[in-house]
């Protein structure tokens, strides 16, 4: 295993950046990260009204033999500039298949959904659709309880190629999110002609919701602009039962943060 074991300076830790850090050194680690399978699924839970849990949202990990376990903020850029995001992400929509399928097996999981982050690298090549059926096929996943977020910014490019692939996965019974709703650039006119189920208020709208206006407003607006899309809503980055109320209060009924769960391996997943 090329790279493998090398203990070399940590380059994802900003106070120790050296020459060695290079990208040519994580895109050589990203390869064997690949082959010798050092990515691991996380899984947080989304919770209804009642707390119950409906699904989970599946995050990515890179286990490094040395480094330990590195964040998918520090990978995915380089990941998608080289195009390796394209068989990472397959990876991920096998594994998440293959849960699907055994978690159809027992009564306490049967319901739930499994969201999987779609990159835009991903989601353009010609054969995502095929790619997204093969996962499903090859597991036995039942396709309605699949859904895969997408960002605002993927969809603003070319609107009928990314309208026929939603379509077509949407067919098979594939639902569709909009992952950090808000922070982009759609337009409802684009929105309105795509199959989605989901928007997901960003984070970024959640963290101060209590305490500023401007945040509370557009999460607001996201809420009521669902409700007239006859869309599911959900927000991300909950942390608090005070921000759960609020929310609540505005009318979302779907949630997903530390104050349900964190993201977590799936052994430790207690559904
Ligand atoms: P995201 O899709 O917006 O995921 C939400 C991020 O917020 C996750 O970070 C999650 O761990 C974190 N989070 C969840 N609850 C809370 C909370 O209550 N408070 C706070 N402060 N944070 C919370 P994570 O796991 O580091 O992932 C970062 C990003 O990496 C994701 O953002 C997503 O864009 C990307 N990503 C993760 N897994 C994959 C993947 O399999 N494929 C692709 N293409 N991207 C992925
Ligand atoms: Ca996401
Ligand atoms: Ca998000
Ligand atoms: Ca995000």
């Amino acid at each position: 295993a090329k790279a493998a074991g090398r203990n070399r300076v940590c380059f994802f830790d900003p106070k120790m950046q050296t020459d060695v850090n290079t990208k040519a050194e994580i895109i050589q680690e990203l390869y064997t990260a690949i082959s010798n399978e050092q990515f691991e699924l996380y899984y947080q839970k989304q919770i209804d009204d009642h707390g119950r849990a409906i699904g989970v949202e599946v995050l990515l990990r890179w286990c490094h033999p040395v480094k330990g376990v590195i964040s998918p903020a520090q990978f995915i850029p380089i990941a998608e500039d080289t195009g390796l995001i394209v068989p990472i992400g397959q990876w991920v929509l096998q594994q998440a298949c293959q849960t699907l399928a055994r978690w159809a097996k027992q009564s306490a999981t049967e319901a739930l959904t499994i969201a999987v982050n779609i990159s835009a690298i991903q989601f353009n090549k010609n054969n995502f659709v095929q790619t997204v059926l093969d996962a499903l096929h090859h597991t036995g996943a039942n396709p309605h309880h699949l859904k895969l977020e997408l960002t605002e910014s993927m969809l603003v490019s070319d609107i009928a190629d990314i309208k026929t692939k939603m379509s077509a996965l949407q067919q098979h019974g594939v639902m569709f999110s909009i992952d950090d709703f808000g922070t982009g650039y759609s337009s409802l006119f684009y929105l309105k002609q795509l199959p989605l189920n989901q928007l997901k208020i960003d984070q970024a709208f959640v963290r101060d919701i209590l305490v500023d206006d401007n945040d509370r407003a557009i999460a607001q607006s996201v809420i009521t602009l669902s409700q007239s899309l006859k869309l599911e809503v959900i927000a991300e980055g909950v942390e608090t039962q005070a921000q759960r109320a609020l929310l609540q209060s505005m009318g979302c009924n779907v949630y997903q943060g530390y104050f349900f769960g964190k993201p977590c391996s799936i052994d430790e997943l207690e559904i």
